[in-house]
Formats: structure tokens, C-alpha cells, sequence
């Protein structure tokens, strides 16, 4: 081989190689190469941020970070981040009863403690309830005793409500390494992202929040929303856009499930 064919050899190898690893080792079947656009932030998100595309792989075993749920079903997980709150999250809490549909809460350990009645009542309506962490920190920047102990202490909160520890986890930020991974693994918490953001806690007007989910909405979807804003963050827009969202997607066929449903974690 010659000077030159060995320099093009070496150079396809090492970009071989770096699209092999670019590809995460956890992500299968539900994880999708046609998942939806996710609208480009505009700025730098205080919330989660959108998703690394995921890479369909062979198989039929249910990944352990998970983007969307089957597509064979008409199917679509509704998913509120961040509450409780006592203003909110009683309010979509009443739409999602007035209209019949299950949806799924990631609370906060911290959150769900200081707001004991409207937990319960998540419980109560029959959603279902997340773990968040318990302070909504980035936990991938926390040593793994901090990181097992928000992650513990959350699951031990949430069990004195549902009666059960939580099956779903939902990384604050969305922010993962292997060792949340890991440790998510062992305790037998699934790793659930989302596959539409409808990017509700900017303030957008109910009409932008909508338009932005019906556009991207497909079956096994996983819609991310809040259920409680941050300090001077306006969820209106979400609460006056909740209705017409059901109603909207029930014309298109689709069922409201929550996660575990979804996801066909339940006992
Ligand atoms: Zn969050």
C-alpha cells in the first residue's frame, strides 16, 4: 500500500470507528431515526433540553432510556414535569378529569412534599407518578452517593403516596451519563425522555404550544409538558391549550395512556 492509500485507509477507519461510538449502546427499539423534528431552542433552556436523536436498533427489548412508546398503537403519553404546585397543577389536574384522560406527573421528591394534597390527588385521579430527583438538580454533576440518595429519596416519597415506588424516571434537564444509567438500571427505573416538547414553560401562547405538538405528534408519542413553572414562568398558555389538545388528538384517533401503559411496564 502506498503513502497515500494508507493515509485513506487510516483516515475511513478513525471515522468508522467515531460513528460507532457517536451511536449510544443503550437506546433500541424505541428509539427512532424518523423521531419528529424538536423545534431548535432559541435560547439556553432552564428546563430539559431535547433529546440526542435516537438510533433504531434490532430487537424487542425495551431499552433502558426510552423516547417513545410502541408505534403500533394508536397511543400517546401525555407527560407533566416539574410539580406539584398548588396553582397549576389543580388546573390541569380538573381538565384531565373533566375530559376522562390518565397522564403521567415527574414530580419532585421536594415538590411532592410540600404539596401533599395535590400529589395525592394525582394518585387518586389514577396518573401516574414520576421520579424527577428530588431537587431538581443536574444530577450528572452530583457524586453517585448524592445522586442515589435524590433518586432514593424521591422513589421513598412517591411510594407513600401510590402505594408503590415509581417505574419511570424523567432526568431533570434531561441531562444523563452511564452512571445514572447505571444506577437508574438497578433500581429498576426506566429512563423515560419525550418525543414532542411542546416547550409550554416559555410562555408561549396556547395557539404556538398546540401547533408545535400537533405538528410533531405520532403515535407512541411522548409529550413533555410542566405542571409547574419556575419563578415568574406562566403556564397559561399550557392550561388554556390542554383541552383542545385532547380533544384534537381523540379526533385523530388517538388514546391518552399513561406511561406504564405505554411503555407495557405494568404489573
Ligand atoms: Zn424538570
Amino acid at each position: 500500500m502506498d503513502r497515500a492509500k494508507r493515509t485513506r485507509a487510516v483516515v475511513w477507519l478513525i471515522l468508522t470507528l467515531a460513528a460507532g461510538c457517536a451511536r449510544s449502546s443503550y437506546e433500541g427499539p424505541y428509539g427512532d431515526a424518523d423521531e419528529p423534528a424538536i423545534e431548535a431552542a432559541e435560547e439556553a433552556p432552564r428546563r430539559e433540553v431535547a433529546p440526542a436523536p435516537p438510533t433504531r436498533q434490532a430487537g424487542d427489548v425495551l431499552p433502558q432510556v426510552i423516547y417513545h412508546g410502541t408505534r403500533a398503537q394508536r397511543w400517546v403519553a401525555l407527560t407533566f414535569d416539574d410539580g406539584p404546585d398548588d396553582l397549576y397543577t389543580p388546573r390541569m389536574l380538573d381538565v384531565l378529569a373533566r375530559l376522562r384522560v390518565q397522564a403521567t406527573f415527574f414530580v419532585t421528591g421536594q415538590h411532592a412534599r410540600r404539596y401533599p394534597t395535590v400529589t395525592q390527588r394525582i394518585v387518586d385521579e389514577g396518573h401516574e407518578l414520576g421520579n424527577h430527583g428530588y431537587n431538581h438538580a443536574d444530577l450528572t454533576r452530583l457524586p453517585l452517593a448524592q445522586m442515589r440518595w435524590q433518586l432514593e429519596q424521591t422513589d421513598e416519597i412517591l411510594e407513600r403516596f401510590a402505594g408503590r415506588p415509581p417505574r419511570v424516571f424523567r432526568p431533570p434537564y434531561g441531562a444523563r451519563n452511564s452512571q445514572l444509567i447505571k444506577l437508574t438500571s438497578q433500581m429498576g427505573l426506566r429512563v423515560v425522555m419525550w418525543s414532542v416538547d411542546s416547550q409550554d414553560w416559555r410562555g408561549k401562547s396556547g395557539q404556538a404550544i398546540l401547533d408545535n405538538e400537533l405538528t410533531n405528534v405520532a403515535s407512541g408519542s411522548i409529550i413533555l409538558r410542566h405542571s409547574a413553572g419556575g419563578p415568574g414562568e406562566d403556564l397559561s398558555g399550557s392550561v388554556a391549550s390542554l383541552p383542545a389538545l385532547i380533544t384534537n388528538l381523540r379526533q385523530r384517533g388517538y388514546t391518552f395512556v399513561t406511561l406504564s401503559r405505554l411503555l407495557g411496564l405494568e404489573d
